[in-house]
């Protein structure tokens, strides 16, 4: 078999106050693969995504990043990173282009990388996130989509080969999701990146990856697809109360193009346009 992009293997993982997030979570991402992860709000997602970052340690079980240990692969730069919540306002007089540099030079010693090389890539970055017409803007006065482009574009000028992004489209309407599937899909096409994508909005989730898996405290990844059919939605969502009482989930992993119609479970208006409103929702 080849080496996997990213492997868990039966991880399981309790917070210091004793709330388990996972438990026993096997997965297998191939590499150029495009994974969507969907769950509950208290899911675990942002969990397995910290672990897979090596910023939490699993209680129990493996997990392999590109064949490498989590820390290993965080000191080779081997994940980028486009975390839940937008950290402090981006208000500090930089511009786009000088945010995704900071963040290209930070990962990669001067000697790996010759300025103009380095410049070359910052360039190519933008421009693959679309970002070219407003990388001399400073970052403050971006709309929260665009500044999240510019995150984008600063994770993948350090060459990662797998990009994981938390929640990456809550607060952004139908139009924006698309585009940003698209986006995703022309980064997994043009550098052959790997993608993992955690959301509780299906929406976010089912455009575009390859595979879908459900994730609510356990996860069931397997390559025998089945449809994601209400029925199994509304196990895995029934978790966001059930978890609280401990309740046992069934998760599965299928085909996203067996999602039945991803755009059809919001209600009409129910995706807010709330440009840099990404922090609005739980
Ligand atoms: P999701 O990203 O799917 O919403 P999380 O991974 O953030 O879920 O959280 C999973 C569970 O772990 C939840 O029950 C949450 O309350 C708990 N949890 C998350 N972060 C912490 C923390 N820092 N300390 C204690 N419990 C936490
Ligand atoms: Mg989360």
């Amino acid at each position: 078999m080849t080496q996997a992009a990213l492997e868990f293997d039966r991880v399981s993982y309790t917070y210091p106050g004793g709330q388990q997030a996972l438990r026993a979570v096997s997965l297998r991402v191939a590499p150029g693969e495009r994974l969507g992860v969907l769950g509950p709000n208290g899911g675990g997602k942002s969990t397995l995504l910290k672990i897979a970052l090596g910023l939490l340690t699993p209680d129990e079980g493996e997990v392999r990043v590109w064949g490498m240990s989590p820390h290993q692969a965080r000191r080779e730069g081997v994940v980028g990173y486009l975390a839940q919540r937008m950290e402090a306002a981006l208000d500090f007089p930089l511009s786009a282009r000088q945010v995704v540099e900071v963040g290209a030079s930070r990962r990669l010693a001067p000697w790996r990388s010759p300025p103009r090389a380095m410049r070359e890539r910052v360039d190519r970055s933008i421009e693959l996130v679309g970002a070219t017409s407003y990388a001399d803007r400073p970052v403050g006065r971006l709309s929260g989509g665009q500044l999240q482009r510019v995150l984008i574009a600063r994770a993948v000028a350090c060459e990662p080969k797998i990009l994981a992004l938390d929640e990456p489209t809550v607060g952004v309407d139908a139009e924006g999701q698309r585009r940003f599937g698209e986006l995703l899909t022309t980064l997994n096409r043009e550098l052959n990146l790997t993608i993992l994508l955690v959301s509780h909005d299906i929406r976010g989730v089912a455009a575009g990856c390859d595979r879908v898996a459900c994730l609510s405290r356990t996860l069931h990844f397997h390559d025998a697809p089945e449809g994601l059919t209400p029925q199994v939605l509304a196990e895995v969502f029934s978790h966001e109360v059930g978890a609280a009482f401990g309740g046992e989930v069934h998760v599965d992993a299928h085909h996203a193009h067996e999602c039945p119609g991803g755009h059809t479970h919001d209600a009409p208006g129910a995706a807010r346009r709330e440009e840099g409103g990404e922090r609005a929702h739980d």
